[in-house]
């Protein structure tokens, strides 16, 4: 096996920066981290060691690697002749199930990742108003493409223009897209107000992370969501809670359930095919029936609802619904943060580990949750990349997500053990760095 050094040199010839996504270049290795294979709630690098897995496919690995119900429903697909572009009665009783567990959805569609199923719910929520603009929340994220990816996180410098001018993300957005685009900042209830105010009238829909995982796990301050609610419904605005990260971390009905808030639509994702590509949306009648050949808005692709992750979403679907499930993942969870607390307690440390059910984030610099998104400009990133490479090292694997503070977490098949072993090497790393985290 080559070395990840000598992987990366062969994979750039042809993979620009030697990767598939991005963000797979991990700063803290200075190379991608490549992988030769994974179990449980572990995976094995190139040169065959192993790690700790607390990326867990970015909240998509809530069962962990090759869970043997995921790997029955494989086994079931391969038997089933994979049976791709069709619909089958697993499709039905999928569908079914979601709506039995995530309270606003009375009808839902299936595609592959986050990203599409934020785009294609977009799609339905400007036809059902028959309106352009978009209210988001900054430090909110909603996936890579021309609709959405813009005014989310703006780096430092455009910070404070963000409100006026959104901050457009990528090269090769072109600049019209902004100007459908309103940010404000999240548990902000003035700012809401005022955007409702003066776009409601315009305005197709409000979306939000319900909990803002991908800017250093936000929770939303009591009330806020209760707001959101009703301001949308007075001015006919669709709210709109992206979970594609939030659904079944802490319980079965997503934030909504968790938080007592019901949209009119979600999209969920990540974790819903079991580790396979699958991601869904969903939300009122009215609002789905939209989608055609009912209506006139399109959704369809080839690979929408392949058999394959179908068949692992009945899986995972299943599995979650048993009842050790949540109770052994609030066990995970307790384990994890009370040992975080006692470690940052002890060395006196400037930070905060924030959490809401199987998913947290590590933010430096504060002692105090964060309400927004400025919030988190405390947050040495540099920092963060030498923990996560010293974190590498002892064999505890964070992504590193280029620094910021963003989400790790761990999953069903991780065990008493491994939670006390990331603990051991955190306290290690963390006191190592003492000086740089002094409160003060
Ligand atoms: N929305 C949210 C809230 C997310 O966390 C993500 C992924 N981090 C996405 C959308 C995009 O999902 P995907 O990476 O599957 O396209």
């Amino acid at each position: 096996m080559p070395t990840r050094f000598e992987q990366y040199e062969r994979a750039r010839k042809v993979l620009p920066g030697g990767v598939n996504s991005s963000t797979r270049y991990n700063r803290a290795l200075q190379t991608p981290f490549y992988a030769s294979r994974a179990e449980a709630g572990y995976v094995w690098d190139i040169e065959g060691r192993k790690f700790i897995d607390m990326c867990c496919a970015h909240g998509a690995a809530l069962l962990g690697h090759a869970h043997p119900a995921i790997n029955e429903a494989v086994q079931k697909a391969r038997e089933l002749g994979y049976l791709s572009v069709f619909e089958t009665t697993y499709h039905e009783e999928l569908a079914a199930k979601v709506c039995d567990y995530i309270p606003c959805s009375e009808r839902v569609r299936f595609c592959s990742s986050g990203s599409e199923a934020t785009l294609h719910l977009i799609r339905a929520c400007r036809a059902f108003t028959g309106r352009k603009k978009i209210i988001r929340i900054e430090g909110h994220f909603h996936g890579y493409h021309e609709l959405i990816y813009i005014g989310g996180q703006p780096p430092v410098e455009a910070f404070p223009d963000n409100r006026r001018h959104p901050y457009i993300e990528s090269a090769g957005i072109p600049p019209e897209f902004a100007e459908l685009i309103v940010p404000i900042p999240f548990n902000d209830p003035e700012s809401l107000e005022a955007a409702v105010s003066e776009h409601g009238a315009d305005t197709a829909l409000l979306i939000l992370e319900p909990v803002n995982y991908n800017t250093g796990c936000i929770l939303p301050d009591p009330g806020y969501l209760e707001l959101a609610r009703r301001l949308t419904a007075e001015a006919g605005i669709v709210l709109f809670f992206d979970e594609v990260q939030s659904a079944f971390k802490k319980s079965r009905g997503g934030a909504q359930e968790d938080f007592g808030i019901v949209p009119d639509v979600c999209t969920i994702g990540k974790s819903l095919g079991g580790g396979f590509p699958l991601s869904a949306f969903c939300g009122r009648a009215e609002i789905m029936d939209l989608y055609m050949p009912v209506g006139n808005v399109q959704h369809s692709g080839t690979f929408n609802a392949h058999l394959v992750p179908v068949l692992g979403g009945l899986a995972f679907l299943s599995e979650i619904a048993k009842p050790y499930f949540y109770p052994r993942l609030r066990e995970l969870e307790a384990r994890f943060h009370g040992g975080m607390d006692r470690i940052i307690e002890e060395a006196a440390l400037n930070m905060l580990v924030p959490h809401h059910g199987a998913r947290f984030d590590f933010l430096l610099g504060r002692k105090t949750p964060a309400r927004r998104y400025e919030h988190t400009f405390c947050h040495d990133k540099k920092l963060m990349l030498k923990i996560y490479k010293a974190c590498w090292e002892r064999g505890v694997y964070f992504h590193d997500y280029g620094g910021p503070p963003c989400h790790h977490g761990y999953c069903i098949q991780h065990t008493d053990r491994d939670i006390d072993e990331v603990l051991n090497v955190l306290e290690d790393v963390l006191r190592g760095c003492r000086e740089e985290l002094a409160v003060g």
